[in-house]
């Protein structure tokens, strides 16, 4: 950064065009130092090695082609660039943060990311993902290109003609730059409870090198009313924490949990149904509670509470209270010894039947929702004569019920069927484009867990009594 001045000196004019076109619509680019290497070349200009007004020709020119590139490879290959993985040179986490910046903006994102780097790079990409009007973005394209493109360096010339010795203070000139492009970005990281623990949880990840035996499933550990004290909380969640593992305790040790843990999730066991922040409702616990203690997931509609007496209209509200505060809703559905007829060795039509009824009424309130990009949902196929009784399912009918449940996705809320990424996997969880997962749970324990997990249509388990013993799953 500071070896800007020789650094533009040695590559010079074409130098600039192919950094600046790199940087404006190639993946590779968005590390590349724009905002810093335009202004220090246009400061240049003043000092006599370059020629402002080929400069910004030149950089206006690159920047505006770069962004038509980035367009036209992100049109050409779609949804398909979600599913890449992580690389030194693509992140898609600078993806999803330029989608999210794009979905807030619109195409004044356009403009705006011209000076964000980073989002910079990904925002053009994402314009011709989403198919935007070409002619739309070729204006918001060149308007952007040329505040930043003319706009920078033009500065930097100033500068360069008005402030002698100016060559002294280019470093700290340089740096502040940077720090006001990066500076929107770092509000945003302050403000925002969950963008600050991502990035504390990705440090820690990247600093935890635990294996992770359960990639690309999730695996959730429904402790139900266990344990006894803090303690032995405690002890179990060090010993869950990995990653793909979801952790739900109960509500007393959530928060305890929530410091312990820093690469497993935190999950609920319930919620209350309304979207309310406090009020008196005894005895309950609000989504935004939850929200405010770290907890990602929350199971919903568990048998055992089904058994007390909760009925479908109450899960239907949690699980829209559930998503409108961020939370996944995992939700439990299954059906009884009565309806499965023979039970775990063929899936019967009565139990098929009985889940799809349970569905349509407990998503009945989101069934016209449009998610969010942070939205998933999860359903968790627990037959009640499975669980906790040792008698697991057989793991042929559970992929049976699960494909079953994917193929009704569609009739059932619109938006879950639609995929922009592609088949969602678990590590995508709560992250861009994923809209449904279906696991398995009853009686799954540390032997027969590969059963299912083998299947790529399952996309994780429910454990409870097992997963009071977590090591043996590690
Ligand atoms: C559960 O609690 O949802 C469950 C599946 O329990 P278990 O694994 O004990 O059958």
């Amino acid at each position: 950064m500071f070896d800007l001045i020789p650094l533009i000196k040695a590559i010079g004019y074409l130098g600039i065009f192919i950094i600046v076109f790199a940087e404006s619509g190639l993946f590779i680019g968005f590390f590349l130092p724009g905002d810093s290497l335009i202004f220090t070349a246009g400061f240049l200009a003043s000092q006599g090695f370059l020629n402002i007004w080929d400069l910004i020709f030149l950089i206006f020119i690159a920047a505006v082609i770069g962004d038509n590139f980035g367009y036209a490879f992100g049109k050409k290959v779609g949804p398909m660039i979600f599913k890449r993985e992580d690389s030194f040179l693509f992140h898609k986490d600078n993806l999803n943060k330029a989608k999210m910046f794009y979905e807030k903006y619109g195409g004044k994102a356009i403009i705006l990311a011209r000076f964000m780097p980073g989002i910079r790079t990904f925002a053009p990409i994402l314009a011709g993902v989403g198919k935007m009007q070409y002619s739309k973005f070729l204006s918001f394209n060149i308007i952007g290109g040329a505040l930043w493109g003319i706009g920078l360096p033009l500065l930097g010339y100033y500068l360069g003609n008005v402030i002698p010795n100016i060559d002294r203070y280019i470093v700290f000139i340089v740096l502040l730059i940077i720090f006001i492009s990066v500076s929107p970005m770092i509000w945003h990281v302050v403000k925002d409870k969950a963008t600050r623990d991502r990035i504390l949880n990705t440090l820690l990840n990247a600093l935890h090198t635990k294996a992770t035996k359960y990639a690309g499933k999730l695996v959730v550990f429904n402790w139900k009313m266990n344990p006894e004290t803090l303690e032995s909380a405690i002890d179990m969640a060090r010993k869950s924490d990995h990653k793909n593992i979801v952790v739900a305790p109960p509500f007393v040790f959530i928060e305890e949990i929530g410091k312990i843990i820093k690469t497993a999730k935190l999950g609920a066991q319930d919620l209350f149904y309304k979207n309310t922040n406090g009020g008196s409702f005894t005895g309950e616990i609000s989504a935004s509670e939850l929200v405010n203690l770290g907890v990602k997931y929350a199971i919903i509609g568990h048998s055992e509470r089904r058994a007390m007496g909760e009925s479908d209209e109450i899960i239907s509200k949690k699980i829209k209270t559930a998503l409108d505060n961020g939370l996944i809703p995992i939700l439990c559905v299954g059906e009884s010894k009565k309806e499965s007829g023979s039970m775990n060795n063929e899936l019967s039509v009565s139990s098929k039947e009985f889940v799809r009824d349970q569905l349509e009424k407990d998503l009945f309130l989101i069934r016209n929702s449009s998610f969010s990009i942070h939205n998933s949902l999860i359903v968790a196929y627990e037959p009640i004569w499975a669980i906790g009784t040792g008698n697991n399912c057989s793991p042929e009918v559970a992929l049976e019920m699960i494909k079953f449940i994917k193929s009704l996705s569609g009739s059932l809320a619109p938006a879950l069927a639609k995929s922009e990424v592609g088949v969602p996997t678990a590590e995508r969880v709560g992250i861009v484009g994923c809209r449904l997962l279906v696991l398995y749970g009853g009686s799954v324990n540390s032997k027969n867990i590969s059963d299912f997990l083998k299947y790529k249509e399952i996309d994780g388990v429910l454990v409870g009594g097992a997963s009071l013993d977590p090591k043996l799953f590690f």
